[in-house]
């Protein structure tokens, strides 16, 4: 048994340092037993269609746009995804880059608009989708209106998240989006098992990395 991790454009949606994510899904695959394979994919190169997650960082606006634009075409809809902040954002109807509106991919129902102000420092969410309190680092310019009838990710505690509803990210099927950099999956062990069993249509031997949950569990307890 082994999974298709795809690390999506690292060097355009590199600059927040999300492309850990990818490592603490395949350190905890390895752990229960799973043989995970990193693929790096570039802008100038097609998304793999047989990836198990795909997984889409944050970015500068100009980094962003090109982004979108290189994926544009890529089902999304019936995949493992976890889009955090610029990757987030480009999975909605509409965004914004350096003041321009930009057509999104049209994976989730939702469009970004400037924020009132930038978005920066802690955030706490709980999720239900994940059953746990979330934390991470967010820094964003963009406001996410949700749809009605979208799920999102966690409801805020601290922080400012989407910046509208009180909530943070959006959950359609098996596509996670959320505005948490952390690496999120390092802060968040739970989520990083879940979108492993996502991908593996089972639920995961225990995943046994005491380190990991004192990590999770002190940021949750520093972050009020
Ligand atoms: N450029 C986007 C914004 O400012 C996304 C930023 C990010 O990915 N951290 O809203």
């Amino acid at each position: 048994m082994s999974i298709r991790i795809v690390r999506i454009h690292n060097e355009l949606l590199g600059t927040y340092g999300d492309r850990g994510n990818a490592d603490v899904l395949a350190f905890r695959a390895g752990l229960a037993g799973v043989k995970a394979h990193i693929v790096d994919v570039s802008y100038r190169d097609e998304l793999p269609d047989d990836g198990d997650i795909y997984l889409l960082g944050g970015a500068e606006d100009a980094a962003q746009v090109l982004s979108c634009k290189a994926l544009k075409g890529f089902d999304f809809t019936s995949r493992v995804v976890l889009a955090v902040c610029a990757g987030f954002q480009i999975l909605g109807n509409s965004y914004f880059a350096g003041g321009v509106k930009q057509e999104g991919l049209g994976v989730i129902d939702m469009e970004t608009i400037p924020g009132s102000s930038r978005f920066v420092g802690d955030i706490k969410i709980y999720s239900d989708v994940v059953n746990v309190e979330l934390t991470g680092f967010e820094n964003h310019g963009g406001q996410t209106n949700l749809a009605g009838g979208i799920t999102p990710l966690g409801r805020v505690i601290t922080g400012s998240g989407n910046g509208a509803g009180g909530v943070d990210g959006a959950v359609v099927g098996n596509v996670f989006g959320t505005y948490l950099h952390g690496p999120v999956l390092a802060r968040n062990p739970e989520f990083a098992d879940l979108l492993l069993e996502r991908a593996l249509g089972r639920e995961l031997s225990r995943v046994n990395d005491p380190l990991a949950d004192q990590y999770a569990a002190w940021r949750r307890a520093v972050i009020k």
